[in-house]
């Protein structure tokens, strides 16, 4: 099935040399061909002709720059935002959210449409959720002048960029998304864990235009955990984030569902702190109730958070060390109530507290974006541009 009126032409990906240009442009802005030689290690004769191929192909645009008071005007070459447009899909167990955006990352549209419900398995059935992601691609196609890809995300472990091999909101096992999408839509697909879309997201737009490395921590229903290290997403995690979210913070502590005593989850899982919190706090629980409780003066609700965002600075400060970075991003729909919680900044000041006699200081830059599922879906977006233009 043809999916838009226009025909489907997909465009041929760049090449490493290109793509590291075309990189350095969407994540730092224009810069000269001298810039640009200097940063990538190019020689003057390579960047003119990476620049020329890239401007011949639409992805850049060149001029002189306005006249220096001393020296010859510079050439100055910048992305084309409409050179790549990309639709990205985040899936929750009941609704795909779906964007549309061009290279930078903008988005030009938005669209959600409600996923077939589960089967008699207890699966969403799969032909009809790729229907549906199919659908709103369509109907995103017809806000910009073409299409160059997709991507999907969701919660879960994903294999070879591809098949969902435990996707446990939508009760999948070893699905194949990316094959009958890619068929129904004639598009490249690529299917990633929503918070490694998010990590991408990040280094391209965010976090990664200061640090190399740096970890994503996520708190929604549960907690999620993204790694970029020295310039690369960490595409899938050996764990799956388990050690993290289930790292030890006070064994004298209420158990979290696999019966770990005062582990991390125990405090910042929904569901686990659904199991003590006041029954006057409604369900599903949000650390936003939990917080606007609190200061109406329940004072167990308020305890409950300030519980959460100690046991959030303790794992963002053991993510932090493992990963020796100095920089950690939380994110999700569910983390604003918790680091206005000076709670969690002072066990944070506390780790870090250097011995008597030790020099070295520490100090850990903690980037805080509340998440909609619009953003959400943008990390899909970004991590299926990052596909299109370079196959990564
Ligand atoms: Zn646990």
């Amino acid at each position: 099935m043809v999916m838009t009126s226009r025909p489907v032409t997909p465009r041929r990906g760049l090449s490493a040399a290109e793509l590291a240009v075309t990189r350095h442009l969407l994540v730092h802005g224009p810069a000269t061909r001298q810039d640009l030689g200097d940063r990538l290690n190019l020689s003057y004769a390579s960047t003119s002709r990476l620049a020329r191929a890239l401007v011949d192909g639409g992805m850049a645009s060149e001029a002189l720059e306005p006249e220096q008071a001393v020296g010859r005007p510079r050439q100055v070459l910048t992305a084309v935002p409409g050179a790549r447009h990309v639709v990205g899909c985040k899936l929750t167990a009941d609704t795909a959210y779906a964007v549309v955006c061009d290279m930078f990352g903008d988005v030009q549209g938005t669209a959600r449409a409600a996923l077939p419900r589960p089967g008699p398995e207890g699966g969403v059935p799969v032909a009809a959720t790729v229907k549906v992601v199919a659908q709103l691609t369509a109907r995103l196609a017809r806000r910009v002048p073409s299409l160059d890809g997709i991507g999907v995300a969701l919660g879960g472990v994903i294999d070879a960029s591809s098949t969902v091999q435990e996707g446990t909101f939508l009760g999948w096992r070893d699905v194949d998304l990316a094959t009958p999408l890619q068929e129904r839509t004639g598009l490249p697909v690529i299917v990633t864990n929503d918070v490694t879309a998010l990590a991408r997201e990040q280094l391209w737009f965010g976090a990664g235009r200061t640090h190399s490395t740096f970890g994503v921590v996520t708190v929604g229903a549960g907690l999620g955990f993204g790694v970029v290290r020295e310039g690369l997403a960490v595409d899938r995690l050996i764990d799956n984030g388990h050690l993290l979210a289930h790292s030890p913070i006070d064994a004298g502590g209420p158990p979290c569902g696999l019966g770990h005593a005062g582990c991390a989850s125990a405090y910042l899982d929904h569901d686990d702190v659904a199991r003590h919190a006041p029954a006057t706090i409604p369900r599903p629980i949000t650390f936003g109730a939990l917080a606007e409780a609190g200061r109406a003066g329940d004072s167990r609700a308020g305890r409950l958070l300030d519980d959460a965002a100690r046991a959030l600075g303790h794992v963002v400060a053991t993510m932090a060390g493992a990963l020796q970075t100095r920089c950690v991003v939380l994110a999700g729909e569910d983390v604003a109530a918790l680091t206005e919680s000076p709670a969690m900044s002072e066990v944070i000041a506390e780790r870090l507290r250097p011995g008597p006699n030790e020099v070295q200081r520490c100090a850990l830059e903690i980037v805080t974006t509340p998440l909609t599922f619009t953003d959400w879906a943008r990390g899909a977006a970004v991590a299926g541009i990052q596909h299109v233009l370079g196959g990564v």
